[in-house]
């Protein structure tokens, strides 16, 4: 691709986001710093935006308040908020192709992936949790002290969400949804590196017509989340990122009693037995780990391999990896764009070469791609490592695999659960009893069967152990945006 092709596209996302400017209460404000944002597949600047100060979130978290202590939003029926949710799917699925442009235009995501995971899960969560907000009933119950009792379902209040690069509109989106559903007011920070669907989607929230005040966005850093993170009028904070800032977060949060969620970052092993239909199985080990150019915290970049099969499943991965279409993100065949940014590939390049250092083999990959100048990372799969290096134990966060042999599921299970990360895993058997007694096994918070990276806004992730706590998606992510209140009236 040429310069000139990356202008078209800048001129493509130019007119649909506000370049510079901050979401608050309602109204474009312009920054006073700005950072940029660059196109992953060429290194090129896109575009800047505002580096919310400090004065900038907590005007925000002001703008959020009075939204919520006003009662516009709060105060609707359920039915009522349910209404504009559903608008708000609507539109997206309306203006999917905008979404689809500056998504991939800012993350370097393939358009095809864009469209049929990023837009169509947006869509698809502000639909369930439309339907959602109309069963936010309370319990009645009748207790033996001459008195009945309810129980309300509340929203808390504020919440002040700050979200990661790798997946921008849907990891926002499974914040804001149910926060909205439950009749919160939300503050999104997005990540410096992508933020730029963040500001389109404030536009289709208005549209929809979700009142101002109820979601503002403020770009920036890690400076502009420390101000949101400490901001006393934030009464929940709903974080998804790494688990060295999840950790900080906690610390923070919990100082001030706030209730957080932290989805953390992940290291899923993905385990094929002797049993497995090895077609299929290559099919889900292949996707774990290259999906998103591997920038997936639920990605499966350990590969566990039954012994009578690890050489024969190495051969056919050399082969099958190497041909994984990889290039220009908006090539419709494409299914591995580059990485979302350059910090992004060279910490996967550290770790290849410290695979190497340690003397494993890199069995297919292991370089740059020299493509546009663009931050591409051939997939790559790296065999002869041993289970306590880094390799294995840390989050790599790219299109590279680790494969060690197993001897039995007792030996399997152990390795899958040999890391400080727990939020998924996979296994690869035609067993049915297997799949069940492994899959209680496992700790992560979800365990694909015969497959990968099946999501549904309907059910539940979420981590374990060093991969945070709290769930996303389902019925559970409404509950972490409500609280209950009881009201007991004595009958005298
Ligand atoms: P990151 O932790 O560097 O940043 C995440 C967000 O936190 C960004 O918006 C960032 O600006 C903000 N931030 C940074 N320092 C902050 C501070 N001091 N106070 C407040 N906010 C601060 O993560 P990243 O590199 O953007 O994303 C990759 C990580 O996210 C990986 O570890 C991945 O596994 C994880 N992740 C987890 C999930 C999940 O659902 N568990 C989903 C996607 C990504």
């Amino acid at each position: 691709m040429t310069a000139t092709d990356s202008q078209v596209r800048q001129a493509v996302v130019r007119p649909q986001v506000q370049p510079g400017e901050l979401f608050i209460g309602g109204e474009w404000r312009a920054g006073t710093r700005h950072s940029d944002v660059i196109d992953p597949s060429t290194g090129h600047l896109i575009t800047t935006v505002a580096e919310a100060t400090e004065d900038d979130v907590h005007d925000a978290v002001r703008a959020a308040r009075a939204a919520f202590d006003s009662g516009q939003w709060a105060g609707m029926s359920g039915r009522e908020r349910a209404r504009v949710l559903y608008r708000v799917a609507e539109l997206v699925r309306r203006r999917a192709d905008e979404l689809v442009a500056v998504e991939s235009l800012d993350v370097g995501k393939p358009v095809a992936l864009c469209r049929a995971v990023d837009v169509a899960t947006t869509a698809g969560h502000f639909e369930y949790y439309s339907a959602l907000a109309q069963s936010l009933d309370g319990a009645v119950r009748d207790i033996p002290l001459n008195a009945h009792a309810y129980t309300r379902r509340e929203p808390l209040g504020v919440v002040g969400a700050i979200t990661p690069f790798n997946f921008p509109l849907i990891l926002s989106t499974a914040k804001i949804a149910p926060a909205l559903a439950a009749g919160n007011t939300v503050v999104h920070k997005p990540a410096p590196d992508t933020p730029l669907s963040a500001l389109l989607m404030a536009e289709i929230l208005t549209e929809a017509g979700v009142p101002d005040g109820v979601v503002n966005v403020v770009t920036g850093g890690a400076e502009t989340g420390e101000a949101l993170l400490r901001d006393p009028g934030v009464d929940k904070i709903a974080f998804t990122g790494s688990t060295a800032v999840g950790r900080h977060t906690a610390e923070v949060v919990g100082a001030a009693l706030k209730p957080v969620t932290l989805e953390l970052g992940g290291n899923a092993a993905n385990i094929v037995f002797d049993d497995a239909d090895l077609d299929k199985a290559i099919g889900a080990v292949i996707k774990a780990f290259v999906f998103n150019s591997g920038q997936f915290c639920m990605a499966g970049p350990r590969l566990l391999v039954a012994e009578p099969l690890y050489d024969t499943v190495l051969g056919i991965l050399g082969d099958a990896v190497a041909g994984v279409p990889i290039g220009d993100p908006f090539d419709e065949t494409t299914v591995i764009g580059p990485m979302a940014g350059e910090r992004q590939l060279t910490k996967a390049l550290e770790y290849i070469d410290l695979a190497r250092a340690e003397g494993a083999k890199v069995v297919t990959g292991g370089d740059r791609l020299d493509l546009n100048g663009g931050y591409y990372l051939r997939p790559t799969v790296i065999a002869g490592v041993s289970a306590d290096s880094r390799v294995v134990q840390e989050e790599i966060f790219g299109p590279v695999l680790t494969v060690q042999p197993f001897k039995d599921e007792d030996e399997a299970v152990m390795l899958a659960n040999s890391t400080p990360y727990g939020l998924a895993a996979g296994l690869q058997t035609q067993n049915v009893s297997r799949a069940h007694r492994v899959a209680a096994r496992l700790r992560a918070g979800i365990v694909w069967v015969n497959d990968w990276a099946l999501l549904d806004p309907a059910v539940p992730f979420g981590g374990v152990k060093q991969s945070g706590f709290g769930r996303e998606y389902g019925p559970e992510a409404l509950s972490a945006y409500t609280t209950t209140k009881s009201v007991v009236i004595c009958l005298d």
